[in-house]
This record gives structure tokens, C-alpha cells and sequence, in this order.
């Protein structure tokens, strides 16, 4: 793409992830709760007032509110414009990596999907069945089309959802036999089902050789985060952490340099072939 092209390109989709972003606070705050995601409208959750519009602009509005609830003035957590603004930057990355394709708009929703779930998982420790169910389906879906799509070829599309699906198959196997090494090692799960949901999730999407590459990146960032968590704190190992955010993690890296990372490995390993 044209460089003088890049640069208002991606400030629009800056504004359109921040404002995708905006809606997936909504999510994460409501969702677990059992609330409805649509309505009421943005409201603050001390005096309900109703957002204007002006103030619901992504970063923005938060920006010029000085963190603080127009009408009754109390605190409103940096946390919503961090997201949004993430979600933005996630949103201009996938754009210059994968340019105007279906690829981007297919790894936009993923990534929506893996941030709604990792911020959920933080705050409750439960990873919303109707978000990875949701999730898994759209990735299948995905697939299907990435394979028709080229050539228009049903053949493709076939290949592609049989793809999807054994990466889900095999999400679900690793955690299931993730989770009986661990309830042998340690006498307890060590996984619970929302990661295996996950799993098959991220399979859909990543294809089975980049699930395990994700998975084994989460479970080094995990480790690494882990123990130094129980360095400073000293909490006991039984302590539970949250591991969806470390899946989600594993999937973005693996998502933008999986490829690179298989190749440095190979050469590393099989420097002749
Ligand atoms: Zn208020």
C-alpha cells in the first residue's frame, strides 16, 4: 500500500477498533453479570445517568471527563480507555500485517474475542460458554470462507472446515489430557473447562500445528508470570491464576510471528533440510 495511504488508513481503523473496544467494556462488565449487552445504553454505574455521546467517544471522552462521572463525579476506571486504545492499536496491526484482506476482518473478530475473554477471565476467573461457543463457531465459519474464497472451490471450503475442526478436536484433547496430568501431579485440576473451551476456539482459528506453538508459548508466559508472582508475594503454589489471558497472549504472538518462530526452530533443529 501506498505510504501517503497508510497513515489516514490506520487512523480510521485506530477509531474503529477504539470504538469496537469501547463496545467490549460493555461486554466484559455485563456479560458475566447476566445483563443485557444491548440495552440499556452506556450508563455510569454509580448514578446510571446516562453517557452522552460526546463522552462515550473512545479515549477521548474519558480524556476530557478527567476520569470522572459527569454527573455525580465519581471515579471512572482507566481501565476503559486502556482497552479501547488496545484495542485500536490490535486493530492497526492486524491492518499493516494482513492489508485489505479477509484475513484482517476475520483476525479483528478473533482478537475481540480473545481480549473480551482474557478481561472476563481476569475479573471472575470463568472464561462465559457463550463467548467461546460464539467464538468457536465464528472461527469455523472463518475457515470455510479463507478456503472457498481464492479459487471458489468447495473443495477448498472442505479441506478448510476439516482443518478447523480437528484444530478444535485437538484444543480439546490437549487440556483434557493437560488436566489429568495435572489432577495426577497435583491431586487437583489444574485447568478448568473454559480453557479446554478456548482451546478449541483458538484450534479453529490457528489450525492444529499453531494451537500447540500458542499453547506452548501460554504455558512459558504463564510460568514465567507464575513464579514471579509467588517470588513477591509468596503465595502458595495452590493459588489459582487465571490462564485465558496467557492462551489469548500465546494466539496474538503466534497469530503475527507464528511463521517466523516455526522457521527459526526448524533451522535450528534441521539446519541441512
Ligand atoms: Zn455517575
Amino acid at each position: 500500500m501506498d505510504i501517503l495511504m497508510i497513515v489516514p488508513a490506520s487512523i480510521i481503523v485506530f477509531v474503529l477498533g477504539a470504538s469496537i473496544g469501547s463496545f467490549l467494556n460493555v461486554v466484559v462488565y455485563r456479560l458475566p453479570a447476566g445483563l443485557s449487552i444491548l440495552w440499556p445504553p452506556s450508563r455510569c454505574p454509580h448514578c446510571l445517568n446516562q453517557l452522552k455521546a460526546y463522552d462515550n467517544v473512545p479515549v477521548l471522552g474519558w480524556i476530557w471527563l478527567r476520569g470522572r462521572c459527569r454527573y455525580c463525579k465519581s471515579k471512572i476506571s482507566l481501565r476503559y480507555p486502556v482497552v479501547e486504545a488496545i484495542t485500536g492499536l490490535i486493530f492497526i496491526l492486524v491492518f499493516l500485517v494482513f492489508k485489505v484482506s479477509i484475513f484482517t476482518i476475520g483476525y479483528w473478530a478473533f482478537c475481540c474475542w480473545l481480549l473480551a475473554l482474557s478481561l472476563i477471565d481476569l475479573d471472575t476467573m470463568t472464561l462465559p460458554n457463550p463467548l467461546t461457543q460464539s467464538g468457536l463457531v465464528i472461527g469455523i465459519i472463518f475457515q470455510m470462507v479463507v478456503g472457498f474464497l481464492p479459487e471458489a472451490s468447495w473443495q477448498g471450503l472442505v479441506n478448510s472446515l476439516m482443518r478447523a475442526i480437528v484444530g478444535a478436536v485437538v484444543g480439546l484433547w490437549l487440556f483434557e489430557a493437560i488436566t489429568i496430568i495435572g489432577s495426577i501431579a497435583f491431586g487437583k485440576a489444574a485447568m478448568g473447562a473454559g480453557d479446554a473451551k478456548l482451546a478449541a476456539m483458538m484450534g479453529a482459528w490457528l489450525g492444529w500445528r499453531y494451537l500447540l506453538l500458542a499453547s506452548f508459548i501460554a504455558c512459558v508466559l504463564g510460568a514465567l508470570v507464575g513464579s514471579s508472582v509467588i517470588i513477591r508475594s509468596r503465595q502458595k503454589l495452590a493459588q489459582k491464576m487465571p490462564f485465558g489471558p496467557f492462551l489469548a497472549l500465546g494466539s496474538v504472538i503466534t497469530l503475527f510471528a507464528g511463521n517466523a518462530i516455526l522457521l527459526s526452530y526448524m533451522k535450528l533443529f534441521f539446519p541441512a533440510s
